[in-house]
């Protein structure tokens, strides 16, 4: 560690070192990707700390994800030795979380009190319709789920809120007996933290001025992000006396349609008496051609605050692309490369794959497993999403809390054990008619009801367990005792799958360590002290990191996430998939406005992940949700400029690069050798522009000798067919 803050210091460019050292007043940083607004951000936390203008306990730090906020922990302790712990670095999530573990008694939300991810909460809300008996072609689950997300996000009670149609109103009633469902059970949703803490600052006199004196410095990387809540909810911590410390670049600002507010920039420089926003202009991160690509593309928006972003560095690799003919090809051309890569002494978790949306990781993910390869997914659907994961942390969830009807639903008859919907309906009456929690209404039963009363004495053994063993214990001896384990033995279909999953399960509370947990309590709270505390922890993990602490961590992966979850992350290399029009920029944000734009600035993010080398690659054709979908060449490609761009050929792509190259003999080896043969010049996938349609991928062919009958997919435009005799098509 440095011993003194010149070593701190040493390194930075002027503008970097005046941006650390800023006098105790809050500052905006607005500069372009890989420009050092995080390294500025968590070199200016250690500088404070070193010079003594401030203690762990007086700095506040927000990060975007709970992964950033892990990297700058460890930076931090490697740049100077305090206990960074005790320090409230975290995600708005997190921070707001850790607020109501520390004042739940203010929230008026039990101890125990449990998350609801958004699977639990789409559940609730189907549970709530159908109470209310309105049919799900009424009103859908998850317009409701969203309707309720978007009113906590901006701060809006039910109560709060005006019904311009009986259709709103409704919405509002539901949305208010949601509220009132999750008070009663005790659990709280993403958006619920948030506000709630909000609306506790806002009320409760001594605990903001507890705070605002409290917290002197208050940091925030990737600040065009905030959404007005989170930044109502940072001006109510600050008060008027900390400074707030803000770093953002409003070219990567992509949670616009999640209500997040560039416009929160403009309002921070105003109410925080900020006259100019600091500059950083050279980017360390990328290499020359990638740079350029990064630039030339955010060049096409037009809603921008103006920024330049140079390097020093070579122009380095062209950036490669690839049209492949299909999403299978595309991923066996990344698993080449990447084998080739890492034989050449690159590591695996240097390399990341970026997609649009979740629903792409699937077919490279199967690839990557057949190739052996390991992975690690960020996002999508995780571990701790999985079925029998949920199942297990259920039973969890009601050692430490009953009333988490929730939970109780999921495995009161999971594994089957004879309580049956009209048992559960019941309860669901009688919990209704008196207000009681489901677990109290099955409490109530009684005797007589011989299989609800066996599942209480169940859930009551494992309540007792609490305090008395383990974590991995209580976890071990819930699995087998509820029958859980010995009912997936006797599942014919991935049975071992599951079984795997829940011994993983098993390992993850083993090497769990709850001081260790990005949410962890103060050490000097009492509920570090709670019997509970072990299981909370693991939970409130489960919850809120979902998928950034699977298995096999550690080890060597490749890193496959969506570009939303990228942001902030850089890699040596990137492969960039699916740049097909209309799945990037996506259909839906075509039709919105301001969505193009925000869709770019998606790109920007994307391409400025990248180091060293960046892949960018489509597929002509794609299996996606059970249907074969061509595609043509997105637009955002288009825009990079050319000499930066290295073509590789499709066939040389889906050949040339395997360990043994053998001949296969599966259909697409055919389409493969077909692609080779030209037809009036043209091959089969490959990318041509009309004067009328635009550009298309061609997608079958006819040869008639000195012409050729073309099929072609001009997107939009619809499939054509057209004679090259007779066409005007050219190449792209
Ligand atoms: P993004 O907008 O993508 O979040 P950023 O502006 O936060 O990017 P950083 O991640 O802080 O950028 O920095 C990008 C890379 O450049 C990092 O690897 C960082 O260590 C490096 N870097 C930053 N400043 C310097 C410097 N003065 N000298 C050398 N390397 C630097
Ligand atoms: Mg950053």
């Amino acid at each position: 560690a440095p011993e003194s803050s010149a070593q701190l210091l040493q390194g930075l460019n002027p503008e970097q070192l005046a941006a650390v050292t800023w006098p105790p007043q809050s500052a905006l940083v607005l500069a372009g990707a890989g420009s050092g607004k995080t390294r500025v951000l968590t070199t200016r936390i250690a500088w404070l700390l070193q010079t003594r203008q401030a203690g762990v306990h007086s700095i506040m730090a927000v990060t975007f994800t709970n992964k950033a906020a892990k990297e700058m922990q460890t930076r931090l302790g490697a740049m100077i030795p305090v206990n960074v712990r005790a320090m409230w670095l975290g995600t708005f999530h997190g921070l707001c979380h850790r607020f109501l573990r520390l004042h739940h008694r203010e929230a008026e939300l039990p101890a125990s009190f449990q998350i609801l991810d958004s699977g639990d909460q789409l559940s609730l809300v189907k549970r709530l319709l159908k109470s209310q008996n309105i049919a799900e072609e009424i009103i859908a689950p998850r317009s409701l789920q969203g309707f309720i997300n978007a009113q906590k996000e901006s701060g809006l009670r039910a109560d709060k809120l005006e019904a311009p149609d009986p259709h709103t109103r409704r919405m509002i009633e539901c949305y208010a007996e949601y509220d009132k469902i999750c008070r009663r059970e005790g659990v709280v949703d993403f958006a619920e933290l948030m506000l709630r803490s909000y609306e506790i600052l806002q009320r409760n006199d001594i605990l903001r001025q507890h705070y605002q004196n409290r917290f002197n410095h208050i940091l925030v990387d990737e600040f065009q992000d905030t959404n007005k809540l989170q930044y109502a909810w940072l001006k109510l911590m600050a008060g008027d006396s900390a400074a707030v410390f803000a770093v953002g670049d409003d070219d990567q600002s992509i949670y616009r349609f999640r209500g997040a507010n560039v416009g929160n920039m403009t309002a921070l420089m105003h109410e925080f008496g900020i006259d100019a926003p600091i500059k950083l202009e050279q980017n360390y991160r990328s290499v020359g051609n990638i740079l350029a690509a990064a630039n030339a593309v955010i060049e096409n928006n037009d809603e921008r605050l103006g920024k330049n972003l140079r390097t020093d560095a070579a122009a380095g690799d062209k950036i490669r692309y690839l049209s492949a003919p299909s999403d299978f090809e595309e991923a066996q051309f990344i698993i080449d490369e990447a084998k080739s890569l890492h034989r050449e002494g690159w590591p695996l978790s240097e390399m990341a794959v970026l997609y649009r949306s979740n629903a792409q990781s699937r077919v490279i993910e199967q690839a990557l497993f057949r190739a052996g390869v390991p992975y690690k997914i960020y996002g999508g659907l995780r571990f701790y999403e999985r079925q029998e994961i949920k199942h297990a942390l259920a039973y969890l969830r009601l050692a430490v809390n009953p009333d988490d009807d929730n939970a109780l639903l999921r495995v009161i008859n999971m594994p089957p054990r004879g309580i049956g919907a009209r048992t559960i309906e019941n309860l669901q009456t009688a919990s209704a008619e008196q207000g009681i929690s489901l677990w109290q209404a099955a409490c109530n039963a009684g005797a007589k009801a011989a299989k609800t009363a066996a599942f209480v004495r169940l859930i009551e053994s494992l309540r007792n367990q609490v305090g008395q063993l383990s974590l991995p214990e209580i976890l071990a001896g819930i699995l087998k005792d509820s029958g859980l384990i010995e009912y997936y033995q006797t599942q014919k279909s991935d049975h071992q799958d599951r079984l795997d999953n829940l011994d993983e399960l098993v390992n993850a509370a083993i090497e769990f360590n709850p001081e260790e947990s990005n949410f962890e309590i103060l050490p000097d709270n009492i509920a570090a002290a709670d019997p509970a505390f072990p299981l909370l922890a693991f939970l409130s993990n489960a919850a809120l990191e979902s998928g950034e602490n699977q298995a096999g961590q550690g080890e060597d992966a490749i890193q496959l996430m969506t570009v939303h979850a990228s942001k902030g992350l850089e890699f040596n290399v990137v492969f960039l998939t699916g740049m097909e029009e209309g799945r990037f920029p996506s259909e839906m944000s075509l039709a919105e406005r301001g969505g193009l734009e925000e869709e770019r600035r998606l790109m920007y993010v994307a391409i400025t992940r990248a180091r060293k080398r960046l892949y960018i690659s489509m597929a002509q054709q794609r299996m996606l949700h059970g249907q074969t979908q061509f595609g043509i060449v997105s637009r955002f490609v288009e825009e990079i400029p050319p000499e930066v761009l290295h073509y590789l050929s499709a066939k040389k792509a889906a050949f040339a690069s395997f360990d043994t190259p053998k001949p296969r003999s599966d259909i697409r080896a055919a389409e493969t050798y077909q692609a080779a043969k030209t037809y009036g010049g043209f091959k089969i996938g490959q990318n041509v522009r009309h004067p009328k349609f635009g550009t298309g991928v061609i997608i079958d062919a006819v040869d008639k000798g000195e012409s050729a009958r073309l099929t072609i997919n001009f997107g939009k435009e619809g499939v054509k067919e057209l004679d090259t005799k007779y066409a005007k098509l050219e190449a792209v």
